[in-house]
């Protein structure tokens, strides 16, 4: 009984593996789908100056799939299939030239300062660098309104091939952001062929930065870090309070997260930043 019982486990764990192969083969034609049917859309969520909520001064722009259905699709559940079947080369592609191209206009016209994020895969082709310098060349957008997120992990895995890229980007007038730092392998080693200009520390230090005093010596350790780098520090996952507080306290920049604020659509953004104009125009005139 014994036996057959570790039988059933085993056939089941296979089962199973093969199952979510199974669903990422699927996922993986729906995402080239929606690349195919323009069925990608984008959220922004605020960053702003740490104890000043109200001086949202960045955003960072957040992909979303649309379903069938009108329905949004987080990262979380299409990213994985993306990247196994090299598909976030081409999701980067498409959001850079949503921002930088097709909606550059009104969001030149907005004045904000919007961060894309870069996927490895991306990050090392040459076909998609060559892509991205060409748009930034003739974007209507401030470069210095642009910047670039790349995780540590990215970062890492394509020092050989993006390093000079990298620096391109920043010659050019972006700003440059380590994506989840602490989170990846941490060697320290790609801080020495990167420069880089925002340091974003992971979520997993800062959601108990407050109560656990192993994170705050880690976001501390973090920040010193950054300023004796010439970076400054945006801390992700910012869900209430006590959290900007102490990251206050510790000296951290910026602050991103539920309690500043949520994605919102892109395009909702835009508008609302219209008609703020529009009515500070008319103020201004009567
Ligand atoms: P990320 O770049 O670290 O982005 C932050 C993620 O954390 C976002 O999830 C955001 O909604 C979520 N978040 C922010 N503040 C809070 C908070 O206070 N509480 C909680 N619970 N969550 C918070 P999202 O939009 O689902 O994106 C997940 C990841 O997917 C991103 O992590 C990024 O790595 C990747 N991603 C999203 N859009 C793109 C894209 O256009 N290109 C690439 N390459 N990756 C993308
Ligand atoms: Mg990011
Ligand atoms: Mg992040
Ligand atoms: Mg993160």
């Amino acid at each position: 009984k014994h036996e057959s019982r570790g039988t059933v486990m085993i056939y089941d764990m296979e089962r199973s593996a093969a199952a979510d192969q199974h669903r990422e083969i699927i996922m993986a034609s729906a995402i080239r789908e929606a690349l195919d049917e323009r069925r990608l859309t984008l959220c922004a969520q605020p960053i702003a100056a740490t104890g000043n909520a109200a001086s949202i001064s960045h955003y960072e722009v957040l992909v979303r799939m649309v379903d069938d259905y009108g329905g949004l699709i987080l990262p979380a559940a299409f990213i994985p299939a993306a990247e196994r079947y090299g598909l976030m080369q081409q999701i980067d592609r498409w959001v850079a030239d949503e921002v930088l191209v097709q909606r550059a206009a009104e969001i030149a016209r907005a004045g904000l300062h919007f961060s894309l994020n870069i996927s490895a895969d991306a990050l090392g082709d040459a076909d998609f660098q060559a892509h991205l310098i060409r748009v930034l060349e003739t974007t209507p957008i401030p470069l210095s309104r642009v910047g670039f997120e790349i995780t540590e992990t990215a970062m890492v895995s394509q020092m050989e091939n993006a390093s000079h890229f990298v620096a391109t980007l920043r010659k050019m007038g972006c700003s440059v952001a380590l994506d989840d730092f602490g989170n990846g392998l941490s060697s320290f080693n790609y801080l020495k062929a990167f420069s880089i200009d925002f340091i974003k520390i992971d979520g997993s230090f800062v959601r108990q930065v407050e109560s656990n005093f192993v994170d705050t010596i880690i976001v501390e350790s973090i920040h010193q870090v950054a300023r004796r780098l010439g970076a400054r520090t945006i801390a992700e996952y910012v869900e209430d309070a006590p959290t900007e507080a102490r990251l206050r306290s510790i000296g951290v920049d910026l602050v991103q997260g539920y309690h500043i604020g949520r994605p919102q659509p892109l395009e909702a953004l835009l508008s609302e930043e219209g008609e703020t104009r529009e009515l500070a125009a008319a103020a201004s005139d009567s």
